[in-house]
């Protein structure tokens, strides 16, 4: 058993001033009040001083960072990619994919269920030694497959030559590559044949994301309809609001998604995607309980400006913005100061700015035991400064190092 204190706790949904957080076999075993509690003196605490205890972030939608992407075919690409997003409070993360050729795309989707259950397997092993990983590092819980059912209209980056119709015989191919770890699915949901591989897909688990999308209320209204329950980047690659005149109106995909309370949305609030003052507009719209923060980080993340791949093209990297033929080609964000942004441009406080980067996207993915400080869930935390920076990241109990 260890114990663990510090000025506050996020749980996220409440706040407990001097918590003691006690934690068995990679679990939280009791969260309570310092005073409150005589803990043995055989049991190791670590105080945080007047540091904050928070839930490991948990990030939706990430391409890569440290130089790697995930869909490289290379044993260093992840493990590297996992200790940056551990620095950076990232406990648990869904290997985001580019829009590829089929086969490319489909041994990277293999590559990436062999990793998720190598951690699977190894995690159970260690703790039945009741110990926590030897290797702690931030985790891949599923995969996110970030095309190719996306809108040529809206494609962004992703390669127009490689963008498919959605058809349940190509999303059974994929998830048979996958051996059903794929989590979450981007797809422009008025695409023939979306709203059929929409319902199959939520039918499986699978949390489906509307996004590279150029659909009208109504068609956006149908993909909810069949079961997408969130969605991706928004603002970026989607139909905009538009209201030119009296008979243009046009509340379009971003209407929906802005206003239907059954949908979960995300943002890249890393001052590059969107102006501030849309991150605020967003904030208020979805509201502390739907608000998800994203990095949408590639290869280049934590790396000088220069050249980087993502997927299988290019991108430029030059003061924080990617771009790709002059269009913007993923971020360089970490989810720290995703958070520490959410808290400056839409004026919330630290609590509801680390629940959009931890119990917020658990939630969207319907992962039950991760982004909350609850008895019972996964021991993933992080200590932050008052002001959000990260100090120390634990997954399972252990602390991530380097
Ligand atoms: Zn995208």
């Amino acid at each position: 058993m260890q114990a663990f204190t510090a000025g506050r706790l996020l749980t996220p949904t409440g706040a407990v001033e001097h918590p003691l957080v006690l934690v068995e076999l990679g679990r939280f075993l009791e969260i309570s009040a310092r005073n409150s509690q005589q803990i043995s003196a055989d049991v190791p605490l670590s105080d945080f001083g007047n540091s904050v205890i928070a839930p490991g972030y948990v990030d939706l939608h990430i391409h890569g960072g440290a130089g790697y992407d995930v869909m490289d075919d290379n044993v260093e690409a992840l493990p590297t990619i996992e200790q940056l997003l551990a620095r950076h409070g990232v406990t648990s993360y869904f290997p985001t994919t580019v829009t590829a050729p089929v086969d490319i795309t489909l041994r990277a989707l293999e590559r990436l269920a062999n990793a998720i259950e190598d951690r699977e397997s190894d995690r159970k092993q260690h703790h039945q030694q009741a110990h926590g990983d030897r290797d702690s590092r931030a985790r891949p819980l599923g995969i996110h497959l970030e095309g190719p059912f996306l809108s040529h209209a809206r494609r962004g980056v992703h390669p127009p030559e490689n963008l498919l119709t959605p058809t349940l015989a190509l999303f059974e191919q994929f998830w048979q590559a996958a051996r059903g770890r794929i989590r979450i699915m981007t797809i422009a949901p008025e695409l023939g044949g979306a709203p059929e591989v929409i319902a199959e897909a939520a039918r499986r688990g699978v949390c489906v994301s509307l996004g590279h999308s150029d659909a009208d209320f109504e068609e956006a209204e149908r993909g909810i309809a069949a079961g997408a329950r969130h969605a991706t980047h928004t603002f970026n690659a989607m139909r905009p609001l538009d209201h030119r005149t009296l008979d243009h109106r046009s509340p379009g995909i971003l209407g929906a998604v802005l206003t239907d309370p059954r949908v979960t949305a995300d943002i890249i609030a890393d001052g590059v995607h969107l102006d501030p003052a849309i991150v605020k507009l967003f904030a208020q719209t979805k509201g502390p309980h739907s608000t998800v923060l994203i990095t949408d980080a590639i290869s280049a993340t934590g790396m000088p400006d220069g050249r980087y791949r993502l997927g299988s093209f290019e991108v430029d990297v030059r003061h924080g913005k990617c771009t790709a033929n002059g269009k913007l080609a993923g971020s360089v964000l970490t989810m720290d100061r995703a958070v520490r942004n959410l808290v400056q441009f839409a004026e919330w406080d630290l609590s509801q700015a680390v629940a959009a980067a931890s119990l917020n996207p658990a939630r969207a993915a319907q992962i039950a035991d991760k982004g909350v400080i609850v008895v019972g869930a996964d021991a993933d935390f992080v200590v932050l400064t008052p002001e959000g920076k990260v100090s120390r990241t634990f997954v399972g109990g252990v602390e991530c190092s380097g």
